[in-house]
């Protein structure tokens, strides 16, 4: 079989390299010279408003998916006009715009930090004194790994956090003050079942995700999957989605979803029976699940900036490395490493060590 991916970035890669043992070949299309997806899929090159690589991203292949949610939506619409497109362009769109997905989360009863929209400096005054402070700008669309969004702890802050996101349409919400930050990544196929992974324990740094741990039987679980059930459903969703939530009270809020495999789920590839990226490709190509188990204890460490060598990673056991071939720079996901043990305690006493090698 054949598979159609918007974006040759590495969740593209990670996708393809999980699509090959299925028999399945991906075509990646990315308007960059060399993306990293380019050594394990075939990359057309090309731009998303390009209705010619479209037609050329489309050609032979069984079904279409995205590795990223700022695809422009008219370019899924085109494509799913000849291929089966999954996820669907509700989905897309709805994650696009915090202030929808915001909305989408309080039409379904899923609790989410108080929060208000804003599109001018008067609707920012208005909605600091309504939410109060501190609270947190951020730009509707466009934002990754803590990029257009700032903390705004007193009324002094105003001025510059509206000029930091250059006018452009916001939500303010709550600064969530958390105890932890956990995500829910599940799998929807194409007749609606639903298989979801463990909940995942998160660390951010800068904005940008470092590390994540699968949790063994947290008591948060249920309510994590029982969210990403309604919103899956509610946007007839097709494919892995993730949900991050910020822990509060030992209450869930919803933070926001992605539509698509999530870096908080790359532990799947080494420490789950079926990872999230041959989920996803199995449920968008319409073919069974597989098995979302945990095989055992594991963490996964972000290579931020700089990837440690093979011969430094050897020195832990239990590495499993993953480097995406990306050229290094402060701030660039180049990689990761996922740590497995026998035990917590192994797992506990590895990533102390491991720890230290990634940060150099
Ligand atoms: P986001 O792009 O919204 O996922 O934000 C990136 C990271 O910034 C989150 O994972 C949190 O660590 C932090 N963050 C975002 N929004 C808030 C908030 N309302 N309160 C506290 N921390 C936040």
């Amino acid at each position: 079989m054949k598979l159609a991916i918007f974006g040759g970035g590495q969740l593209g890669r990670m996708l393809a390299q999980a699509a090959l043992p299925l028999d399945v070949h991906c075509q990646v299309l990315d308007p960059t010279e060399a993306p990293c997806a380019a050594a394990a899929a075939r990359h057309i090159h090309g731009d998303y408003a390009d209705h010619a690589a479209l037609d050329r991203l489309a050609d032979g292949v069984d079904a279409a998916t995205y590795e990223f949610e700022n695809v422009p939506v008219e370019a899924v619409e085109y494509v799913a006009a000849r291929v089966p497109a999954a996820p669907g362009a509700t989905s897309l769109a709805c994650a696009q715009d915090r202030a929808h997905e915001k909305q989408l989360f309080e039409d379904l009863d899923i609790d989410v930090a108080p929060w208000a929209e804003v599109n001018d400096p008067n609707e920012l005054r208005a909605a600091i004194a309504r939410i109060g402070l501190p609270a947190v700008l951020k730009t509707r669309r466009f934002g990754y790994d803590g990029k257009g969004q700032v903390v705004i702890r007193g009324a002094d802050d105003m001025d510059a956090a509206w000029e930091a996101v250059a006018g452009q349409p916001c939500v303010l919400e709550t600064f969530v003050p958390f105890e932890r930050e956990v995500s829910m990544i599940g799998v929807r196929s194409r007749d609606g079942e639903i298989r979801c992974y463990a909940l995942t324990e998160n660390v951010h740094r800068e904005g940008i995700l470092r590390q994540s741990t699968p949790l063994a039987a947290d008591t948060l679980q249920a309510s994590a999957e029982q969210s990403l059930t309604r919103v899956m459903q509610a946007l007839d969703h097709i494919g892995v989605m993730a949900f991050e939530f910020f822990v509060a009270d030992g209450r869930l809020l919803a933070n926001e979803i992605a539509p698509r495999v999530h870096n908080s789920g790359h532990w799947t590839i080494d420490g789950a029976v079926c990872s999230q990226f041959e989920n996803h490709v199995r449920a968008v190509l319409g073919l069974p699940l597989g098995d979302t188990a945990t095989r055992g204890p594991c963490v996964m460490l972000n290579a931020i900036g700089q990837m440690p060598t093979v011969a430094e990673l050897a020195k832990v056991p239990g590495c499993r490395i993953h480097a995406y071939g990306k050229s290094p720079r402060p701030g660039r996901k180049i990689g990761h490493v996922t740590l497995i043990a026998a035990s917590p305690d192994e797992l506990k006493q590895r990533l102390a060590v491991l720890q230290a090698v990634m940060i150099g």
